[in-house]
């Protein structure tokens, strides 16, 4: 019965197509999915009759689990080390010797570490773009970390088939039909994981991948119906190679070319975009992660969300990597997007905390395909969900509107208990499985080990 129980006393924020907000009420889970949402007498009444373990919501609120759309799990070993440089000074000098060097025991820490810290901060689904692989079997070993952690995991397998004239080391380059192998492999592996690991292709960027590269992506994605995702407009870079490398206009008409757009495309990033390139969105289904602390702290410049919402554009929020970001959490990026695009607008309604919020949750899971499952408080949906508590902390206490609230002054210590599939991951502010500090001093430890590694090389 572990993957079962109720809440009640609460208040749900839903994100439901309604924005239902469920007042003096709760909600019950069987079987790590929501089976009823209602009022309080009807909930204690199921839970007694089943006899499920009851949480007491008195005081705090219930939001659908966050969903990161945009991740590099093994980066949080890379923290600070990254800082002010420029996309194109970064990579080399901070991203690279460290993909080079890495191995398994770096990557488990990691991905350990930075999966507490993201369910720490609400999220309960995290899209992982694992594009280091220097040695075989580091897909493994990051599913069954963000595994043993709990969390629900899109697990993007990341590669890059050229680059070397772009300074990409050949042990990081690889050919696609591996990749394409490795992951039907690993689909068949994780198989009986259904929800909680599934598969996306992460083809690098542009100037990772050639023209064959990009139209076997593609192929292989028809094919499998896997969907992929991709960087893609980060910086003026993209349009850049595609005129010198490939002879064409620009990076659009390189992605028209390739067949690389389409509805089961998760675009990340897209700041150096026009009205040209949006609509191109739009027309194909293109989806967005957009990663406002990444782009703020490399100064990449300011993705145009809004006018991508006012165009009906799908888009979903990421942290990106802890090397251009420093956290995998998710509370600080939705009030870092509300603020950026307030003052990017000089218009304080231009982006709201609902919609961000909505950006966080379900829009999160459309941009990932994950809507039917995860995104919302809506019976038939995975219980994913955190209990957030204003007044766990001076920073969110006291708290008049929950959604503002927790948009704009909640940290880590507000939230109180995570629940995903069923399962509670956190309980009143303790990791229920795992010994939280030893894990992040282990994520110190091999952050140690990897440094020295690059030092001796
Ligand atoms: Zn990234």
């Amino acid at each position: 019965m572990k993957r079962t129980g109720a809440i009640v006393n609460t208040t749900l924020i839903t994100m439901d197509p309604q924005r239902k907000r469920a007042e003096q009420g709760g909600m019950v889970w069987e079987e790590g999915e929501i089976v009823f949402i209602g009022e309080n007498q009807a909930v204690k009444r199921w839970a007694q009759q089943k006899k499920l373990p009851l949480i007491d919501g008195t005081g705090r609120y219930v939001f659908p689990g966050l969903v990161n759309t945009h991740m590099h799990l093994f980066q949080n070993l890379l923290k600070g080390l990254g800082a002010d440089l420029t996309l194109e000074a970064w990579w080399p000098s901070t991203i690279k010797p460290a993909a080079m060097l890495l191995e398994a025991k770096h990557l488990q820490a990691a991905a350990v570490g930075g999966t507490l810290e993201a369910i720490r901060g609400g999220s309960t689904t995290l899209v992982d773009y694992m594009y280091a692989h220097p040695q075989e079997g580091l897909s493994e070993v990051l599913i069954d970390a963000v595994s043993q952690v709990g969390a629900r995991l899109m697990y993007a397998r990341g590669y890059r088939n050229t680059g070397a004239d772009y300074g990409f080391p050949k042990v990081l380059i690889e050919r696609t039909k591996d990749v394409f192998s490795e992951i039907n492999r690993l689909q068949r592996d994780y198989e009986e994981k259904q929800q909680m690991v599934s598969f996306m292709l992460a083809p690098a960027a542009v100037w990772a991948l050639d023209a064959s590269g990009l139209m076997d992506t593609r192929g292989f994605a028809d094919e499998a119906g896997i969907p992929i995702t991709m960087h893609m407009f980060e910086t003026k870079t993209d349009n850049v190679v595609c005129r010198e490398r490939f002879g064409v206009k620009d990076a659009l008409s390189f992605f028209k070319q390739t067949r690389l757009l389409g509805d089961d495309l998760l675009a990340v990033h897209v700041v150096d975009v026009g009205a040209r390139e949006l609509d191109a969105f739009l027309e194909y289904g293109v989806k967005v992660s957009h990663n406002p602390v990444a782009n703020m702290y490399l100064a990449s410049g300011i993705s145009p969300v809004i006018d991508m919402l006012k165009r009906n554009i799908v888009v979903g929020l990421g942290t990106d990597g802890a090397a251009s970001n420093n956290t995998t959490d998710m509370l600080e990026t939705m009030k870092i997007t509300a603020l950026l695009h307030k003052t990017a607008a000089l218009d304080p309604t231009a982006m709201t905390a609902d919609k961000v919020l909505g950006m966080a949750t379900i829009e999160g899971a459309k941009a990932i395909h994950m809507e039917e499952y995860v995104g919302s408080l809506e019976v038939g949906k995975k219980a994913d969900f955190f209990v957030f508590y204003p007044d766990g902390c001076g920073k969110s206490s006291p708290c008049h509107d929950p959604v503002a609230s927790l948009v704009y002054s909640s940290g880590q210590q507000s939230i109180e208990t995570v629940v995903i599939d069923g399962r509670t991951i956190l309980d009143k502010g303790k990791f229920v499985d795992l010994d939280e500090h030893e894990a992040y001093e282990r994520q110190s430890n091999m952050a140690r080990d990897l440094m020295q590694k690059i030092q001796e090389a």
